[in-house]
């Protein structure tokens, strides 16, 4: 769970060996299947199912209803005979609630409302008898009207199947609704992980509290609850350093891995406020002169001006907020470039905490 971007899709693919992973380790019932060649991995596959988001998407629009639940079975080479596949597919749809299955088995998808369509896709991925279901947000593109009885329907299967979802949502209600154990994602970090209810009850990480302080509350007598701290979602190809929350952690400490660019942000910041923009402007003149690299933010001065400069930065530092202005190690003079060195962050793990793992500093 999190909010879009920080890697729940992928990690889900990367689980069922749809993409590469580039480090850690996938075990499924017991067996190291990080590395496991194609053909060892196929009679695997049977038992771990992927539910993608898009109904529409996943079914060819040319294929009848039935065929399209019928195919893994052929493809996986489980049953030949159209009569056995047939009744085996009947039973699925039954199963789904797709009914009534003998009227709607010759239907193409453009026949089949949202709701009718993901239940052929759940269908289709029942037919195998998996153990592990990925469902990436399957209820996301259906009316909210049918969403409830689509969740229903999959907790219906888990309890009759004994089946495990990995159920991908950046909705924490709907995790709430489904999941006996949850793991927020930030940035393709688990940042917090254990039993959803504790976690619901009393959440540790200040990504999860933000996340939980967002979801509405459906009674207008209640204000409305607090958004997402500030800031996007930064680009995960080049992650801030340290704890990748730290630009928008509204407990960060001095220590969570501030780095040359939080300093050219901090700049860029003032420059919105009108008074302080106009002294800065005139006192550091454009931002473009500073360029930040790792640990470092630098520029190149004149000679003449750069004592009057760093000295004006060192103002501007004490003016910062204190986690920023106290993660600073030291602004130096370097051959006439001005630079500004942040301290190394805190390493960081997984910490047990209260019964659940938490990647934070504040623990
Ligand atoms: S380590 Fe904890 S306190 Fe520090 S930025 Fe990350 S979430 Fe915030």
């Amino acid at each position: 769970m999190g909010e879009s971007g920080c890697g729940k899709t992928t990690t889900g693919r990367a689980v069922l060996r749809l993409v590469d992973s580039t480090s850690g380790s996938i075990k499924f019932e017991g067996m190291n299947i990080t590395t496991l060649k194609e053909e060892r991995l196929r009679p695997l596959r049977t038992r771990m199912q992927i539910i993608f988001q898009d109904p529409h998407a996943s079914l060819n629009p040319a294929m009848s209803i039935g065929r399209a639940i019928g195919h893994p079975l052929k493809i996986h080479g489980l049953a030949w005979q159209e009569e056995d596949v047939k009744s085996q597919v009947l039973t699925a749809m039954r199963e789904v609630g797709l009914t009534p299955e003998e009227q709607l088995y010759d239907k193409y998808p453009s026949d089949l409302s949202g709701g009718q369509k993901q239940r052929a896709v759940i269908a289709r991925a029942m037919i195998l008898k998996p153990k592990l279901i990925v469902a990436d947000e399957p209820v996301a593109m259906l009316d909210m009207s049918i969403r409830a009885k689509v969740l229903e329907l999959m907790l219906d299967l888990k309890k009759k199947y004994n089946l495990t979802y990995l159920f991908i949502t950046h909705d924490l209600a709907t995790a709430k609704f489904l999941c006996d154990r949850i793991a927020i994602m930030y940035l393709g970090r688990i940042v917090e992980t254990g039993p959803a209810k504790l976690i619901y009850n009393d959440p540790k990480h200040p990504y999860t509290k933000a996340l939980l302080q967002a979801i509405p509350i459906p009674d207008p007598r209640r204000r409305a609850r607090k958004v997402l701290p500030k800031g996007e979602v930064p680009d995960a190809v080049n992650p801030p350093m340290g704890c990748r929350f730290h630009p928008r952690c509204p407990a960060v400490l001095p220590t969570c891995g501030w780095e040359g660019r939080d300093f050219l942000d901090y700049l860029e910041e003032r420059r919105t406020d009108l008074e302080k923009g106009k002294v800065d402007e005139a006192n550091l003149g454009p931002l473009d002169l500073w360029k930040a690299k790792g640990l470092v933010a630098e520029r190149q001065c004149r000679p003449e001006n750069i004592a009057i400069i760093t000295e004006y930065v060192r103002s501007i530092l004490n003016d910062a907020p204190s986690p920023l202005s106290k993660a600073v190690e030291r602004v130096k003079n370097v051959e006439n470039r001005l630079v500004v060195q942040f301290r190394n962050p805190d390493p960081l793990a997984p910490k047990a905490v209260e019964g659940r793992l938490v990647e934070c500093l504040l623990y």
